[in-house]
């Protein structure tokens, strides 16, 4: 790595280190060779792999470089049909019948086979999906791992957490995924469905849904009786037909807003339970006493890693007024320390945007920001030629009630606005139609809990950001969705108590 710094007098006759962005590092860019992905993949039914009745495929596509990676099948009605009996009929003759204990062993093998696997995994989700490698090795894998081995654990518990009551699983559940954590939502939706003793028919989303396809095949290899977990490929269709099956008894659905209400209205009148977890648009406060150096990391991490393709982003910054310049100035600073490019390198921080849709649904809102009279700054990076990319984008001069502040964009945007007193932020940052996570960064623990009490928001974070494990129950407000996923709120989500 080779890093030139200049050394810049200053009227104050401070000394300020300037570094030169010209600097860089050796590229370290990860094999495609440890990721055998096959040129075709059909649906995962009963336990094997079934031609789409439609006899429709679709591309996927590398999105860094617009490569074609596989085709998969095309789910119509009839899949769905043949997808849910078998979820069925493995419900009634052997999942249900299974001793608890017996259950957890074959979670507990799945989730030593993702492990095992990881590289693999992290290298096609990084293609698939255009996020970092060090993102997918280090977060996404690891994470869906851990979701299948906590919920292992639970299986067999469960006929003890609940003291003078039992309790039976729901049935059939629908599962219905974003593209934004592909491996890791399948692991949060599957995992504790399996232990409450629930059978599955899980759809990835369109654009990335090759890992979901490799977590069949380790599923398959798992020895999981035939029918117990069914993966179906398709688009916005497919999943309204798993939605409108009369079959399924529990929807899970993680993703846009306007699909969750879609939802919402399609299984209304029915005996369907459901959750949904949609979008957000979370703010992040940085009080004047935090340690700003840390907080500006944890806002970085918030919405620049992972291309801001979090539901949960910490899109809104909220800075108090006295730091206010000091703290974007460290941001832009920072901004252009990060390196936007090749996913499979281990350095770049931002990946590819996960599709040309998006991307110009980015570029929408940045023209909009503009449009609306706030000031952006960009980092000078340089983007790759072929692909989808989008430059770390800052908007300052924000208005509260400005589209950027209040609209999600899953992109890496931030909108910086300010404030004064706990009061006023708190006001303002609950003005907005979501409410799925906040940050919170101060020295005051008695701040934090002002604010997390008053913030109308699922997840708050204390001085860090998008922090996650298979424990701690996730969810919304408002247009964030309702019901709660993870730790034991997701145990509860899925059984029936008797
Ligand atoms: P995003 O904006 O994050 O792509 P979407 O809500 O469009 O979110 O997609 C999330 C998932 O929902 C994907 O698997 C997609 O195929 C699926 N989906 C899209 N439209 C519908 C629908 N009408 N009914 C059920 N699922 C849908």
């Amino acid at each position: 790595m080779a890093v030139k710094a200049k050394k810049t007098a200053r009227k104050s006759n401070t000394i300020k280190l300037k570094f030169d962005t010209s600097w860089s590092y050796d590229p370290a860019p990860e094999s495609k060779s440890a990721a055998s992905i096959k040129p075709k993949y059909d649906h995962f039914i009963n336990g094997a792999w079934v031609k789409p009745a439609g006899g429709k495929y679709f591309d996927s596509i590398n999105p860094a470089n617009e490569e074609k990676l596989s085709e998969v099948a095309d789910g119509n009605e009839a899949d769905v049909n043949k997808a849910v009996s078998a979820a069925r009929n493995a419900y009634e003759q052997t999942w249900q019948k299974m001793p608890a204990k017996e259950r957890a062993k074959y979670i507990f093998r799945i989730a030593r086979m993702v492990q095992e696997k990881a590289r693999e995994l992290a290298i096609i989700e990084t293609l698939d999906g255009g996020k970092p490698i060090r993102e997918s090795r280090d977060f996404d894998v690891p994470t869906a791992a851990n979701h299948f081995f906590y919920y292992a654990g639970w299986a067999d518990k469960l006929e003890y957490a609940f003291p003078n009551r039992k309790t039976s699983a729901l049935g059939v559940a629908g599962q219905i995924i974003p593209w934004n954590f592909p491996l890791l939502m399948a692991a949060w939706k599957i995992a504790p469905a399996l232990a409450t003793g629930n059978t599955v028919v899980l759809k990835p989303a369109e654009t990335t849904p090759l890992t979901a396809l490799k977590l069949a095949e380790i599923i398959q290899e798992s020895d999981l009786p035939p029918g117990v977990v069914n993966i179906i490929t398709g688009a916005g269709a497919t999943g309204a037909d798993i939605v409108n099956h009369p079959d399924i008894n529990k929807i899970a659905f993680t993703g846009s807003t306007d699909v969750g209400k879609l939802i919402q209205r399609a299984v209304a009148g029915t005996n369907k339970r459901v959750t949904l977890e949609l979008g957000g648009k979370a703010a992040n406060i940085i009080f004047e006493d935090a340690p700003l150096d840390q907080a500006v990391e944890g806002v970085i991490n918030g919405i620049y890693f992972n291309q801001g393709h979090v539901c949960c982003a910490g899109s809104r910054l909220y800075v108090q007024e006295s730091v206010a310049k000091q703290v974007i100035r460290k941001l832009k600073d920072r901004m252009e320390t990060l390196i936007v490019g090749d996913p499979l390198d281990k350095n770049t921080d931002i990946g590819a945007i996960n599709s040309r849709q998006q991307l110009d649904t980015i570029q929408r809102y940045i023209k909009i920001g503009k449009q609306e009279g706030a000031e952006m700054y960009e980092s000078s990076c340089r983007l790759p030629g072929k692909g989808f990319f989008c430059r770390p984008t800052l908007f300052t001069n924000v208005a509260q009630s400005n589209r950027i502040a209040q609209e999600e964009i899953f992109g890496p945007v931030l909108s910086v606005l300010t404030f004064r007193t706990d009061d006023e932020v708190i006001e303002k940052a609950n003005n907005s139609p979501y409410g799925l996570s906040a940050g919170v960064w101060t020295d005051k623990g008695s701040k934090i809990f002002n604010l997390t009490k008053r913030m109308r928001a699922g997840v708050v974070w204390a001085n860090t950001f998008n922090k996650f494990d298979p424990t701690s129950p996730f969810g919304g407000y408002k247009e964030s969705g309702f019901g709660r996923e993870g730790g034991f709120a997701w145990v509860i989500a899925l059984c029936e108590f008797n």
